[in-house]
Formats: structure tokens, sequence, C-alpha cells
């Protein structure tokens, strides 16, 4: 099966509320997609969103990545050639871990359709159903309780909730929401890099304190503040997950390592596609370490993706944070996995399964 040709797209898709954290607030999903179409008349699917502020791509820079780059090292290559075509993918340019991605996640939806396996027992199998959790954006406090109280009305068991902002006021949201769903949801909170180590370790304590059971912290410092980060983990009973300090394997084992988190966020579009997030599995899996694998506010593609490496890897992947489709008016593509609130089913088709995507607007 040979890739004879590499196109792109452009995919919106409107949030039901705006997406809302310390570094930004999104009104609605956009993805350049690529397909890649073999001799034998398959397409594979991959995307990536424009995520500046944490990994530094844009639309335009990914589009040059995969034009520049990646489309002319693909073009006339065995999709066979997995292993050496991701290898070959990973180094022909630093960073750019999106289009990276976007190109990695096309190619396994391919190789996998090569075997007529979806993509998650063509990675060695598991269960076919997963279950999410669900962000609740940065808000109001009585914004926030309502929110949460809709998303357990709608069955989600686990709360994300965005904080990072104000300190003070990022107590209160917690506990307003704590003492809202307590009992019925259990609440992970990401602070986005917005917090001190200073702050995040009162914050946390005052929280611990009054009795706010937190499943764990995300994030709460600067992606670089690995020593801010280990000194919270050192102060601290609630568990901290590493999310923007951690691209791929290498990161990852800093953080191991140097005992900075406990657990790591790892998500394809940092990680540059599913072959480093497997090795990360690996890594976890051998550290015993703790995973949740994530996504970007992206369309549904590389949030299925996400979850059929989730799902092969099951034994390490504890967490799952694809809420993404979730929060969506509607999703335009169509075939593969499917998002009923908290509920990810994966497709018994082969590969990711996608049929077609509704809207895709084609670049020339
Ligand atoms: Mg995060």
């Amino acid at each position: 099966m040979k890739i004879v040709d590499v196109k792109l797209g452009m995919l919106k898709v409107p949030l039901i509320t705006p997406f809302k954290t310390a570094l930004r607030t999104v009104e609605c999903v956009e993805d350049v997609i690529v397909m890649l179409e073999t001799d034998d008349g398959r397409i594979g699917y991959g995307n990536a969103p424009a995520t500046a502020v944490i990994t530094g791509d844009t639309h335009a820079s990914v589009i040059a990545a995969i034009r520049e780059i990646f489309s002319p090292l693909l073009l006339n290559r065995d999709v066979g050639d997995l292993n050496q075509l991701a290898r070959e993918i990973d180094g022909a340019m630093v960073n750019n871990t999106s289009a990276k991605a976007a190109v990695e996640i096309a190619l396994y939806d391919l190789f996998a359709q090569g075997f007529g396996v979806p993509l998650y027992r063509a990675l060695g199998g598991g269960e076919n159903s997963l279950t999410t959790d669900i962000t609740i954006s940065v808000d109001y406090i009585d914004k926030m309780v309502a929110d949460a109280e809709s998303a357990v009305e709608r069955g989600f068991e686990i709360l994300k909730l965005k904080v990072g902002k104000d300190i003070r006021l990022d107590i209160e949201r917690i506990k307003a929401v704590y003492a809202a769903v307590k009992g019925r949801a259990l609440l992970r909170l990401d602070a986005n890099q917005g917090w001190s180590p200073k702050q995040a370790v009162q914050a946390i304590r005052s929280l611990e304190d009054a009795g706010v059971l937190l499943e764990l912290v995300e994030q709460p410092v600067k992606a670089r503040n690995l020593e801010g980060m280990r000194y919270i983990s050192e102060r601290v009973k609630t568990p901290i997950m590493a999310d923007e300090s951690v691209f791929g394997p290498l990161e990852m084992m800093d953080i191991i390592q140097g005992r900075v988190a406990e657990i790591i966020n790892i998500k394809l579009m940092k990680t540059g596609g599913i072959t480093n997030a497997l090795k990360m599995t690996d890594l976890a899996g051998l550290y015993d370490v703790e995973c949740m694998v994530g996504c970007m506010l992206e369309t549904s593609i590389g949030v299925s993706a996400a979850a059929h490496v989730a799902a092969a890897r099951s034994a390490v992947v504890s967490k799952l944070d694809l809420d993404v489709p979730s929060l969506c008016e509607f999703d335009p593509v169509i075939g593969g996995a499917t998002y009923t609130d908290a509920d990810v089913i994966l497709n018994d088709t082969p590969g990711l399964g996608i049929e077609k995507i509704e809207g895709l607007k084609l670049l020339a």
C-alpha cells in the first residue's frame, strides 16, 4: 500500500460553551486535516489544532511543515514501513509536534486499515469502551457550580476543573463545586501553569485541610519550572500531574527520575504522534507511573486516535481526558469512535473507521 497523494483541509466545529483556561479562551475547535491517499484507494486521516501557547504550532506552521517536509517524505512510500516512516518523520525537523502527530495519526490509520482491524487491535488489542471526564471551564463561581451540576446529571463521574487565575477565588471556586457534587463526582484540577510553587502549596494544603478530596492537580506551575513542581509534590498529599512540562519520552524520564510529579498527561499533539505516546506508556509501565491520555481542543479524529492508544495500553493509562467531542455542538466526522457524554465507544471497523468528514474545506 503506497501513499500517492497528501491532501490538506480545514475543519471547524463550534463549542457548546466557550472553553476558558488560565492560558486562553476558545470559541470553536478548528483543525488542519491531513488525508494520506493510497494506491489502493484508501484514505488515512489525521488532524492538528493550533495551540500556539502550548506547542508553538499554528495552522500555518502545521500546513507549511506538512507541505515542505512531511509530504515529500511520505509520497511513494509503503505504509507497511511504519516504524521506519515514524523515525523519519520524528527526525525530519525539530519540534512541530502537532504537524508530526497529524501525519503519524493518518499513517497509523492506514496501517491498521491494511490489516482490516481497528487501530486499537493493531496496537495489541483492548476493551472497546472507555470513560472520560469532562472539563468545567474557569468562570464565575455560580456558573462553574451550574456547569458541574449539569455534567453530573449527564452522567459524568469525573470533573476536571480549570483554575489557575486568582488563587483566593480559585479556592472558593473549588470548595463550591466540591460541596455541590460531593459523593457524586470526583474532582481533578488543572491550573494550566497559573500558580507559583508557594501559591500552589498554600492552595492545595488549604483544600486538603478543608476536607476537599481531589484526585489530582495538573500542571500547577510554569512548564519549565520542574524544580517548582517538585517543591509542590514534596509538600502536599494530593498527587501532582505534569502536562505542559512533558512533551515526549525524554521529558518524561526527567519527571520520573527527578520525582517531579506522580502522574503524566500524554497527548498526541505534544508527543508528535502515536509512536512516542506508546514509548511513554511503556516507560510508565517500567517505572510503575500512572498516565492520563488527554487531547488538545481538537476534532474527534485525533481524540479517537488517542482513545485507541489508551485502550491498547489500559494497563498503565488509568485516566482519560477525551471530552472535546462532548463539548462540541456536533461531530462532523462520520464513522469512527462515538462519544455519548462520558462514554467513548471505539469503532470495530478498520483503522480509525472514518467514512467521511462533513464541512471539510479542502486547501488548494
Ligand atoms: Mg492540562
